[in-house]
């Protein structure tokens, strides 16, 4: 099975029972090139009866071999998968950097997040485990994980390899079955993640991969009421109607949503550390990252010498296609263009942005755009409050401690947060009064690290993904108590 790509796997099928199928509909979906706009191949455009059909196989396998299997073996399966991943690595980085518009060295570094994950859950599956717990005289009380069952995993299209292994990785772990919906506008990692799988030897029926709209299969598997947990990464408002189609089934659900978290840079921090941290936390992967720093918050006394430094590297930012491996690709589409250029239009009241530059090397028709560095910007301002999911950082001067973090915990959400200090107190200080799932101190890991347990509070989500943390959420505790006088 071949096409234009030279795909190992039919981007238009389903991945379904452990066989590639078409789609009950047999509708197509087209997959574009963001730094090109020109088409790259058709996906299918999966419907309810395709999401019903991988659901009834997840089902299958979870009561059959899968469903018993031991953790020793479940590693086995992940640490050759892994192992899989690790050997397709360019190909993998090339299939992103095209499908998503990701500069190649970024979508290499997904490709090896995605074998990390692996690596770290089949290492991490034979050494999770329930407890014995003191009780009443003449009884013994332990407690057994168990796997939730069929397991539903919709995720966006800014990190398909990442977001796969950190989910997908943790429920297989557990011994749950998987059916996952990636994001129309991006699937072919998942596509070919599930080719790996299928040739790793995982079971068939144990992952299923439906693309197509999110209204119709993502809709459809939030809703079904043979999931037994729903995994789900995307924007605020789609988050809310995953809960609310989940609700009626009663089945637990996780949210990894939005950000705005800010960088909080003092008076006493090394300044040049901080630099490449600040800038790249808000123009990696053009900015369409969940945990990206958008807000850069500067103490007077090194406000100055900041921004100079800022707009330094900001005016030698280079924007062009992904495959040419510029500081920055394209945006995932059009439409996404024009939403950040939206925001671009409301803010006339501030000073001109610096600027990077888009080369000679991007095509016209491509999804670009400059990224831009808003300095002297009101805590309370759109621009300051609003998740943009571009390359738009902003930068805030501050006084004292307590404004920084009153500025910083201003929004509606907490996702990361970093300070830069040479202050122990204040970095221990701020370590507890900063609200947000993830704080970094003289460093900024944009989703980084696969041990690190990772999710927001308020708007940003509930739930925790990545290391053991994650292994709790995709397992059920069930308590025995055993009277034997
Ligand atoms: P999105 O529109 O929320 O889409 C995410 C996924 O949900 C896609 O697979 C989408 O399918 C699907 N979907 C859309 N409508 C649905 C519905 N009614 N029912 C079920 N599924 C539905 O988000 P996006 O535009 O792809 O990504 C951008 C947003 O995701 C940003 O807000 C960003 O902060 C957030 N994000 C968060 C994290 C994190 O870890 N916290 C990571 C990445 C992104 P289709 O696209 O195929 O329609
Ligand atoms: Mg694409």
């Amino acid at each position: 099975m071949k096409n234009a790509l030279s795909l190992p796997f039919a981007s238009d099928h389903c991945f379904i029972g452990g066989v590639w199928r078409e789609g009950a509909l047999s509708d197509r979906l087209p997959l574009l090139d963001p730094s090109t706009a020109q088409p790259l191949c058709e996906i299918a455009r999966g419907s309810t009866a395709d999401i019903d059909a991988a659901v009834a196989a997840a089902k299958v396998a979870h009561e059959g071999p899968w469903g018993r299997s031991t953790a020793l073996e479940r590693g086995r399966v992940l640490a050759k998968l892994g192992q899989l991943i690790l050997e397709h690595t360019e190909q993998l980085a090339r299939l992103e950097a095209c499908d998503v518009g990701k500069p190649l060295t970024q979508a290499r570094a997904d490709a090896l997040a995605l074998a990390r994950y692996l690596e770290f859950y089949a290492g991490a599956a034979d050494k999770i485990h329930g407890e014995t717990l003191p009780y009443l005289d003449g009884y013994t009380v332990y407690t057994l994980r168990e796997p939730h069952g069929v397991t539903g995993h919709i995720i966006p299209w800014n990190y398909p390899m990442q977001i796969i292994g950190r989910s997908v990785g943790a429920a297989l772990t557990m011994g749950n079955t998987c059916v996952l919906k990636p994001a129309e506008q991006a699937c072919l990692t998942a596509l070919m993640f599930a080719e790996l799988a299928r040739q790793a030897g995982l079971p068939d029926g144990v992952l299923n991969v439906v693309p197509g709209l999110g209204e119709e299969a993502g809709a459809a598997l939030a809703a079904h009421p043979q999931i037994n947990h729903i995994s789900f990464t995307g924007s605020v408002s789609v988050g809310a109607k995953i809960q609310a189609g989940a609700a009626p089934n009663i089945v637990p659900v996780t949210l990894e949503l939005g950000g705005k978290s800010p960088q909080l840079i003092f008076d006493d921090a090394d300044i040049d550390a901080a630099i490449p941290f600040l800038i790249n936390a808000g123009i990696q992967n053009a900015g369409q990252t969940c945990s990206a720093s958008s807000r850069l918050l500067v103490q007077r006394g090194v406000y100055v010498q900041v921004v100079e430094k800022l707009s330094a590297r900001y005016s030698a930012l280079r924007v062009g296609p992904a495959l040419e491996d510029f500081d920055v690709g394209p945006l995932i589409s059009q439409a996404q263009q024009a939403l950040v250029e939206s925001f671009i239009a409301q803010a006339s009241d501030l000073a001109a942005p610096v600027r990077g530059a888009i080369t000679d090397h991007a095509s016209n028709n491509g999804f670009y755009f400059a990224p831009a560095l808003y300095t002297d910007v009101p805590a309370g301002h759109i621009l300051a409050q609003q998740e943009i999911f571009g390359p738009v950082q902003v930068v805030i001067p501050f006084d004292d401690e307590q404004q920084a973090v009153d500025i910083a915990n201003g929004t509606d959400f907490g996702l990361v947060a970093s300070v830069w200090s040479a202050h122990g107190g204040r970095q221990m200080r701020l370590a507890k009064a900063l609200k947000a799932g993830q704080i970094f101190i003289n460093n900024y890991g944009a989703g980084g690290g696969v041990e690190l347990p990772f999710g927001g509070i308020g708007k940003s989500g509930h739930g925790r993904e990545k290391g053991f943390e994650a292994l709790y959420g995709f397992s059920t505790l069930k308590t025995v108590a055993a009277h034997h006088g």
